[in-house]
């Protein structure tokens, strides 16, 4: 069985169909990649399985290790192991990182039918997480994202993943331009999670990434649905090639 298994996905946006039969299947411990030109629906993916609103679900299914993700809130999804990050991560202000991590990681030991961290124990995962990713510790006294930096939202970001230990991670990097030196955290912070146990779903509209990190399955989403999957070699062609060739074959015949 699948880890996530995505079925037929229909999904509008105020009466404007943006995914249109969209089928995915991640198994444990792969990575897989979705590429797609801007406006085909990557961010819109992400969304839906994170669970924000205004999106509606008109057909199809998406099961998360057997169970269906879209009955699940999004604390719900968090607790059963996915974890989502955002190319504008939000800011929790008045909310430290330490405080905002030690209820969530909290949240799925209690789910997962273990004890709550002790204090000390929690900090002593905390400062090693942070020296995993090379988090200024600091950093974690502060507000949520607050005044952070572009770099050291994305560290922040991929220091949360790392303290949350999700079954299923999915990164939207989308169209925003990391520099090479927030690129290099987001690779480096996925390669050093990457296991057995865990999946990652990537979204990106450039091929830098996979530089980076070498997916197990690429994708291509254009106008709403996979048009083309295959291996890393498929990265490689749409960085020579770019995305034209596969929207010409993507649309309908005149
Ligand atoms: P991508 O991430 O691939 O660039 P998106 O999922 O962001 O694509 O957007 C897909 C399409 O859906 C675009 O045409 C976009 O304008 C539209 N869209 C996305 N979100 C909304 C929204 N909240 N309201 C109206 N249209 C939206
Ligand atoms: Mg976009
Ligand atoms: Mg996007």
């Amino acid at each position: 069985m699948s880890l996530l298994s995505v079925h037929n996905l229909h999904v509008s946006v105020e009466d404007h169909e943006i995914l249109k039969g969209l089928s995915l299947d991640v198994n444990s411990g792969e990575v897989h990649a979705i590429m797609g030109p801007n406006g085909s629906g990557k961010s819109t993916l992400a969304s839906v399985l994170a669970g924000r609103d205004d999106y509606e679900i008109t057909e199809g299914s998406v099961e998360f290790d057997g169970e269906d993700l879209l009955e699940m809130d999004p604390e719900e999804r968090t607790r059963e192991g996915l974890f989502l990050a955002f190319q504008y991560p939000v800011e929790l202000p008045g909310v430290s990182t330490h405080q905002f991590l030690r209820t969530a990681v909290n949240s799925v030991r209690e789910h997962r039918k273990q004890e709550p961290l002790p204090v000390g124990d929690f900090i002593k995962l905390m400062r090693e997480k942070a020296a995993f990713v090379n988090l200024d510790p600091k950093l974690t006294q502060r507000s949520v994202n607050e005044g952070f930096s572009g770099g050291e939202k994305k560290r922040a970001e991929i220091f949360q993943m790392a303290m949350l230990d999700p079954r299923l991670a999915i990164l939207d990097e989308t169209d925003s331009g990391l520099d090479i030196d927030a690129l290099r955290v987001v690779s480096d912070g996925v390669n050093k999670l990457r296991s057995e146990d865990r999946a990652f779903v990537l979204i990106t509209h450039y091929q830098r990434l996979l530089d980076y990190i070498t997916p197990d399955k690429v994708h291509v989403l254009v106008d709403g649905r996979i048009v083309r999957s295959g291996g890393p070699e498929l990265a490689e062609e749409l960085e020579v090639k770019g995305y034209d060739w596969l929207i010409e074959e993507a649309a309908p015949a005149a």
